[in-house]
């Protein structure tokens, strides 16, 4: 496969033809190297119009999910951004490339431990890993100019809200765990603003304030 024209056409066809035209966003979904970040048995896949599983019966996000959700977060330079859920690490790579610095999180230690060797091969070291219950954050490095969760959330955990600087933005996947939507949450003037994009449908986040892991177990 030419890696290249697979993740340019990806770019054409599933980010801009469906009215993503954030030029900066763009520019770096074209050069992060997705197939790095999906199995082995799934590469002919890696540029795919969908999630793919990884390890641990978790899930890499949709190219378009991504971009979207990055394009949301509005990040810049100087931003320094917490993330829940590692996963492969696709995201928090492209995160890497328009931020300052990148905190994330993950709750399963093996699974970030892969994530962090993919990115240390590909020279990304802008990246503090985390193993934790990402619902409660990380306060010793708080506030946080964004927060970006890619597991589904009953709710919208008051430890994020609190952990954002004023003017601050979290986008989220919330609702029961079949579908959610995907919400910008904004800070301002001591105020919080929730708004409801598209639904979307992600794994569950676990933990202290989202879904109790026997939940999982039942399912
Ligand atoms: N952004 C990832 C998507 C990963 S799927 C990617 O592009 O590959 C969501 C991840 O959230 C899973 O790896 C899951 O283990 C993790 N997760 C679920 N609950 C969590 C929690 N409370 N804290 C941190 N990570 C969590």
């Amino acid at each position: 496969m030419d890696v290249q024209k697979a993740r340019q056409e990806m770019v054409d066809q599933q980010l801009r033809q469906r009215g993503l035209s954030d030029e900066r966003v763009l520019a770096v979904v074209s050069e992060v190297p997705r197939e790095r970040f999906v199995p082995d048995s799934m590469q002919a896949s890696a540029y795919d119009d969908r999630a793919l599983p990884i390890q641990c019966g978790q899930t890499i996000s949709q190219p378009y999910i991504v971009a979207l959700m990055t394009t949301m977060l509005d990040v810049r330079d100087e931003h320094r951004v917490l993330e829940v859920g590692t996963g492969s690490g696709y995201q928090t790579m492209i995160l890497a490339r328009l931020a300052r610095k990148v905190y994330t999180m993950e709750r399963i230690a093996e699974l970030q431990e892969e994530a962090r060797r993919v990115l240390a091969s590909l020279g990304v070291g802008n990246v503090v890993f985390i193993v934790g219950d990402g619902t409660l954050g990380h306060p010793p490095a708080a506030p946080y100019d964004r927060i970006l969760v890619t597991a589904g959330a009953p709710e919208v955990p008051t430890a994020l809200v609190d952990q954002l600087t004023e003017g601050g933005i979290l986008v989220l996947p919330v609702g029961p765990t079949d579908r959610q939507t995907l919400t910008a949450v904004e800070k301002r003037g001591g105020r919080v603003i929730e708004t409801p994009g598209i639904g979307v449908r992600f794994v569950k986040l676990i933990g202290t304030c989202g879904w109790h892991a026997d939940e999982e177990a039942a399912m």
